[in-house]
């Protein structure tokens, strides 16, 4: 069985005292209701990532970054490296994110050998793949994803993606409000998993977590959760309130 997630990509929200009332608030509710059936895993900002980590010990949320440099060090100003992330008591990173590739032109290349860097440095990756509408509108959904997924884990071998995660994200659905209906996820979560099977083998494919991400809030978590293959969420802006994040750890309670 997959193990089911709940993750919260912060990305550039939250100064140190809000990140750390926010961790607080979602710490306390999880300490009166805990989360039995998924992880929980924030990703604050770099700057706030030794403070949070540090606040949740004990806990058992799991702190990671939202991104990494792909050397292990060197002069490369403004950059973070996997042992930097570590450090933090972060065990987690978040690779291939959209924004990233549409920001930072990051490609598929650059994704894989952030993830050989990662997975090298035992950080556990939640590596994430999606279509734009354009081109889910010119039909080019599937290729698209199987693309990005070969492209990702080229090189890796079956042992390297027990901590590896997939994230479906479909970019129309980021932060738009628009959710993909759990009929689309599911098709392209299936879709994932199949191809998984060639690539590394079945047991891969029947064990990887596969999350989905795009305007996951409270009032639509349950129908996805429902969906055979999806275990779980990459959460965008739901997790920047402790009540709606928790919420949907708590939607994954009764559905998973
Ligand atoms: C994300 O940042 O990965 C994301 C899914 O954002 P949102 O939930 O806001 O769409």
């Amino acid at each position: 069985m997959p193990k089911k997630i709940i993750a919260g990509n912060w990305k550039m929200f939250k100064t140190n005292p809000e990140a750390v009332r926010l961790v607080k608030q979602l710490n306390q509710k999880l300490k009166r209701s805990p989360a039995k059936k998924s992880s929980v895993v924030i990703f604050p900002p770099f700057t706030a990532l030794s403070k949070v980590s540090d606040e949740l010990k004990g806990s058992k949320i799991e702190t990671g970054a939202q991104n990494l440099f792909w050397e292990e060090e060197g002069a490369y100003t403004g950059e973070v490296s996997a042992k930097m992330i570590k450090s933090t008591g972060a065990k987690w990173v978040i690779i291939g994110h959209s924004e990233r590739r549409q920001y930072f032109k990051e490609e598929e290349k650059i994704i894989n050998r952030k993830i050989k860097i990662a997975l090298l440095n035992k950080l556990k990756v939640i590596f994430c793949v999606g279509e734009t509408l354009e081109m889910r509108e010119q039909n080019l959904t599937k290729d698209i994803v199987i693309n990005q997924v070969e492209w990702g884990l080229k090189g890796l071998l079956p042992e390297h993606l027990k901590n590896l995660v997939i994230a479906y994200e479909p970019v129309w659905a980021i932060g738009t409000g628009k959710t993909a209906t759990p009929k689309q996820a599911q098709e392209i979560h299936a879709l994932i998993r199949d191809i998984l099977v060639p690539l590394f083998n079945e047991k891969t494919s029947r064990n990887m977590t596969i999350l989905y991400g795009g305007s996951v809030k409270p009032n639509n978590a349950a129908g996805l959760f429902a969906q055979k293959d999806i275990d779980g969420a990459l959460v965008g802006g739901a997790c920047l309130k402790a009540d709606s994040f928790y919420r949907i750890i708590k939607a994954g309670e009764k559905s998973f």
